[in-house]
């Protein structure tokens, strides 16, 4: 089995995958721990990729595929693989369609506006706990008393960015993944699990 994810950043993603990979016995593909391997094992790829890396520049798409092709080929996809984070565009998909045909491309399909609420009003303590402003109103931790803050990642400005690089950049994979009939919508603003009943309804055939 062959699985593609797509999802915006805060779509919950990352526990779908996790879920999908444990229950299906695939390997779980992600395009970034590919390449720091390469990198750490010093292969002729990770140094290749790591040049580019050290000036500042983006990993070129050949370098990158090159790096997907090989981890794919390993013993541990025989069984299949989720692929995370790749591809991004739809050259990376042109170059992925000639080296292995992929079922499944699964959609997570989210409200950006809730995506947005959610991550903006999230407040953290030093201690762990974290917070949203819609259930808590204080601005000093229930737990140990200090002072709650917002991770500059958070603010609605950024998350806002964030979710506007994704639409721009996936909107064409979600057409030519569409076109090909290989595309399957799911409604991600549920619960893990439920967002999860779904994902397995596609993945066992039942939809
Ligand atoms: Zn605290």
């Amino acid at each position: 089995m062959k699985i593609i994810l797509l999802g915006a950043p805060g779509a919950g993603k990352g526990s779908q995958a996790a879920k999908i990979v444990s229950d299906f016995g695939i390997a779980h593909v992600s395009t970034g721990d590919a390449l720091r391997a390469n990198i750490k094992a010093q292969t002729e790829l990770g140094k290749f990729a790591k040049s580019f890396i050290d000036k500042g520049q983006l990993v070129p798409d050949d370098v990158v595929v090159k790096i997907v092709a090989d981890r794919i080929s390993q013993p541990d996809c025989e069984k299949g693989f989720l692929l995370d984070g790749f591809p991004r565009t739809v050259a990376q998909a042109d170059a992925l369609a000639k080296l292995t045909d992929v079922d499944y491309v699964i959609n997570i399909d989210v409200d950006f506006d809730a995506i947005v609420n959610r991550i903006s009003g999230r407040r953290m303590c030093v201690c762990g706990e974290t917070y949203h402003v819609s259930t808590y109103d204080k601005d000093v931790c229930a737990k140990c008393g200090k002072p709650l803050y917002q991770r500059d990642d958070d603010n609605e400005a950024t998350v806002q960015k964030r979710l506007s690089v994704y639409q721009e950049q996936t909107a064409p994979l979600i057409e030519y993944y569409s076109a090909r009939g290989k595309l399957v919508t799911v409604d991600g603003n549920k619960s893990i699990d439920a967002v999860y009943a779904d994902v397995k309804d596609v993945l066992n055939g039942n939809r």
